[in-house]
């Protein structure tokens, strides 16, 4: 499987380290979009979240914590958004879980969530629906 952070989890190609357990890596995004941007990901490869095992979803959502407090210190920041993408639809352009943590700054210009309208009455008929496939 030709999977870029597989490699990186292996050793085969660098990256700037920021913590490693048992079962995940965290490392800098080679493109971030603030400083101290960092992934978090399994050491073992799954596509996304819709697929990873709740044994590694839970250890990378507890190295995620950790990487959003050390971050967060070392740039001192206002804030910390957790972003993750799955599937091509959602944007997701690396097909190994993987988790973004990154640092913010009051007024940093960052927009990452679009204007929207309030929900109306078709939330009940929505949540019932989500609740049948639960
Ligand atoms: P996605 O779009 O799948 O949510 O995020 C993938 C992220 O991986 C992108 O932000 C991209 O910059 C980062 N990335 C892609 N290739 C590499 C690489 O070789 N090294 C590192 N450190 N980050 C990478
Ligand atoms: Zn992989």
């Amino acid at each position: 499987m030709n999977c870029i952070f597989c490699a990186i989890a292996g050793g085969k190609i660098p990256s700037h380290k920021v913590y490693e357990d048992e079962h995940t890596l965290a490392f800098l995004d080679i493109n971030p979009i603030s400083d101290g941007h960092t992934l978090v990901i399994p050491k073992h490869h799954h596509e996304n979240l819709l697929e990873v095992s709740e044994d590694d979803a839970m250890s990378v959502a507890k190295t995620v914590k950790k990487v959003a407090n050390a971050v967060k210190k070392t740039f001192n920041a206002d804030g910390v958004n957790v972003l993750q993408a799955n599937g091509a639809a959602a944007g997701q352009s690396v097909l190994h879980y993987h988790v973004h943590v990154v640092p913010r700054k009051e007024n940093d210009g960052l927009k990452l969530w679009p204007p929207t309208k309030r929900l109306g009455h078709e939330g009940s008929e929505m949540a019932e629906k989500i609740k049948e496939n639960m």
